[in-house]
């Protein structure tokens, strides 16, 4: 689900196309269009992923958190 949308910065209605664009990160078959607004020069994606189909590109293997094992379990502090 895609919606149109204004300028966030100016509320402009007036923008240029500049390239197709894929996701890098889990390339899949939408493109997304990047646009630059005439007004403000402010670079942006519209159409855009509506707020309801975010979490769609957010799924669980999208985020990383380390693995605390190897850290250490408290901090010293030396030298002072
Ligand atoms: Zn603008």
């Amino acid at each position: 689900m895609f919606e149109d949308v204004d300028c966030a910065l100016c509320g402009a209605r007036d923008e240029e196309r500049l390239f197709p664009a894929r996701d890098k990160m889990f390339p899949g078959q939408e493109r997304f269009s990047a646009v630059r607004c005439r007004r403000c020069g402010l670079v942006y994606l519209n159409p855009r992923p509506a707020a309801q189909a975010h979490a769609s590109y957010y799924g669980d293997s999208y985020f990383y958190s380390a693995n605390n094992a190897g850290a250490p379990s408290r901090l010293s502090i030396t030298g002072l």
